[in-house]
């Protein structure tokens, strides 16, 4: 069956990517304080009076509140409505791609990449405010990501890849960084990578299968390098540690949307 992507799909897209962005805002305050998600209903951190309904309303509320706390006048962190604008934006951003590549039809498979998406983009602000990756986003995520491709040895429609690519992407994902890791650390006596990115690269290899593994890491190693070396430049960055999980999720992201695109151009610039 065909059905064309319309332009309310991409509507309902975008503000149900808002509403996720809003919970993802939970998870980036909750999980690295290992607070519950489901409980206590959202409050405001300083004087812990529980939102109204108005208040909890993706972007707007923030707006309508001017930034700050209707009751206590604490600002609130612009990065409530940025993560919830970026969650609806790159919400719409998959859909748009996931149409193209499938002739504009509708695919069950559009489900794991938004998942997919919200999870880097969760991970991505955990690591830029705590420098850490969670266990408990990813391991169960890596869990996620396997069984949904091991469905299709059942029924194919949610599936990114198949059961072994996913299997194998796990092992090389976790295996190559502990490698280098491994190496780093007997090289220089220091720990260059943290044990999140182990595990965030094994998950981007059980959602999208070992073949997208070395390229995320090499997009990761080269977006974070220009970073560093911009930092370094603009005399910032020294006993700075930089994060490496939002590069990889990077790397991920982009491996899930345009694979065909990259595998090209890395050839064409190994073909010189
Ligand atoms: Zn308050």
């Amino acid at each position: 069956m065909t059905v064309i992507f319309p332009i309310t799909g991409y509507i309902f897209v975008g503000l149900f990517g808002l509403l996720i962005g809003s919970f993802l805002n939970v998870v980036v305050h909750r999980v690295p304080r290992r607070e519950s998600i489901i409980r206590p209903a959202s409050h405001c951190p300083h004087c812990g009076h529980v939102l109204r309904a108005w208040e909890n309303i993706p972007v707007l509320s923030w707006l309508l509140l001017r930034g700050r706390c209707h009751d206590c006048g604490s600002p609130i962190a612009w990065r409530y409505p940025a993560l919830e604008l970026l969650t609806g934006l790159f919400s719409v951003v998959v859909a748009w791609q996931w149409a193209i590549h499938h002739a504009m039809s509708l695919r069950w498979s559009l489900l794991p990449a938004l998942l997919f998406t919200w999870i880097l983009l969760a991970l991505t602000m955990i690591d830029l405010e705590t420098q850490l990756l969670p266990d408990r986003i990813t391991k169960p995520g890596m869990l996620i990501g396997l069984l949904i491709n091991a469905s299709a040895l059942l029924w194919s429609g949610l599936a990114l890849t198949t059961a072994w690519n996913a299997l194998l992407g796990i092992v090389l994902g976790y295996g190559s960084l502990w490698l280098l890791a491994t190496a780093y650390l007997k090289m220089t006596g220091k720990h260059g990578m943290g044990g999140g990115d182990l595990k965030l690269l094994g998950l981007v290899g059980a959602w999208l299968g070992w073949q997208a593994v070395f390229l995320t890491l090499f997009i990761a190693a080269v977006s974070g390098g220009l970073v560093a070396v911009a930092l370094l430049l603009g005399g910032k960055g020294r006993d700075y540690a930089i994060p490496f999980g939002p590069y990889l999720a990077l790397g991920g992201w982009l491996m899930l949307l345009w694979p065909h695109e990259i595998v090209q151009g890395y050839l064409h610039l190994l073909g010189g």
